[in-house]
């Protein structure tokens, strides 16, 4: 038996509704695997600003520091539109990742059989597609000193360290290591002399996992391949700014933003969560989809207590749902619809079988 302990931050819109889903999932799985789980809640968001005058309260930070695991539904609110930067809900998601020290971002982007239809891109391009992009989290071009802006001129600037590419190449090794051992390395190596040391590093950490596949691409091609053939990746590992861009690519060919997990890691606690915001447009309705939230529990399963079986039950669940013919309005096309909660309850019952 385990214990499970998780810091749950739901936050706004939709997000209480979603992790409300994900930890009635999780109860089911500590009661199927027998497992102790505690969810202690904090606030995060606009709800926290309301209540406190900031996003990210102490009691709130103190929490996540303890971990050793966090969940975070979505935060974001309409009404916080005339805040200043610093007080806004998204400011407490990116002081959150950089004081846990989560320096690598896991997101899955698998095309579910059931719903290979709702894909951006062609039934025949899409089916199949299973990927993971590793995109380092707290160091290039969004963290770079010098940065300013003047009138006429502003500055950003671009550093990666050996020791930073190494950490991160390692997370994406192992993970490429436990899938089909192939591991693409995207970078601008023909411009740019920080992407020269990005692409030797990685051969250097490649050579202590000799089952792996390598091959290394620039971002521009890469961009191409993931619209035109996307079956050919199996884990991308890439650094800030290339892996922004092109995950949130590669999560158009899912279908909706619905089904997107990540992961934060790297650090002693993991940060876990749907990549969708907190959708004002449908929040409060209890029409929204849990995949996403659900799946990232199954991340936190997996990276922040080891429980690899347990993982791979809520996977399985959701699947049984989908396969079922389950969907939620944004997976639904034309036809029948669930709720939140019915798509929840199904996915725990068939972890609890
Ligand atoms: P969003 O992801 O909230 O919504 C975009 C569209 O996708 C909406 O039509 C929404 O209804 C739909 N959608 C999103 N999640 C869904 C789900 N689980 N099920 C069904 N449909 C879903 O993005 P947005 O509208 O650009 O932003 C809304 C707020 O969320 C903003 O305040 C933004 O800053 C914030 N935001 C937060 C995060 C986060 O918490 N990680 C991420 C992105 C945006």
């Amino acid at each position: 038996m385990s214990k499970l302990h998780i810091v749950s931050l739901p936050g706004d819109g939709i997000g209480p509704e979603v992790t409300t889903a994900a930890m009635h999932v999780l109860g089911a799985v500590a009661k199927r695997f027998g497992h102790e789980l505690t969810v202690e809640e904090h606030l995060v968001g606009w709800c926290a600003y309301e209540k406190t005058g900031t996003p990210l309260p102490d009691a709130t930070l103190e929490a996540c520091r303890r971990g050793p695991a966090v969940f975070l539904g979505a935060v974001g609110d309409p009404r916080a539109e005339g805040l200043l930067p610093g007080k806004r809900p998204e400011a407490a998601l990116l002081k959150l990742r950089s004081e846990l020290g989560c320096f690598a971002n896991l997101r899955p982007a698998r095309v579910d059989e059931e719903l290979v239809d709702m894909s951006a891109l062609k039934r025949e391009i899409a089916s199949g597609c299973d990927m993971v992009i590793v995109r380092e989290l707290t160091g290039g071009l969004y963290y770079g000193t010098p940065r300013f802006k003047e009138a006429d001129r502003a500055v950003n600037t671009l550093v990666y360290t050996r020791a930073e590419v190494e950490r991160v190449a390692k997370v994406a090794f192992e993970l490429a290591r436990s899938r089909r051992k192939k591991l693409t390395s995207v970078d601008k190596a023909n411009v740019l002399e920080v992407s020269q040391l990005w692409h030797a590093v990685v051969d250097d950490v490649a050579k202590s996992y000799p089952d792996v596949a390598v091959d290394h691409m620039y971002a521009d091609r890469a961009a191409m391949e993931l619209v035109t053939a996307p079956k050919r990746f199996d884990v991308i590992l890439t650094e800030n700014l290339f892996g922004d861009i092109l995950s949130d690519e590669a999560s158009a060919m899912c279908g909706s933003l619905g089904l997107l997990a990540s992961a934060s890691v790297g650090g002693k606690v993991g940060l876990y969560e749907p990549v969708h915001g907190s959708a004002p447009d449908i929040a409060g309705k209890g029409i929204a989809n849990p995949i996403a939230a659900i799946r990232s529990a199954a991340l936190m399963l997996g990276y922040s207590f080891g429980l690899h079986a347990e993982a791979v039950a809520v996977e399985r669940g959701v699947s049984k749902a989908l396969a079922d013919g389950l969907r939620t309005a944004d997976v639904a096309g034309g036809g029948p619809r669930v709720s939140t909660r019915e798509f929840a309850n199904a996915v725990a019952e068939a972890v609890t079988k």
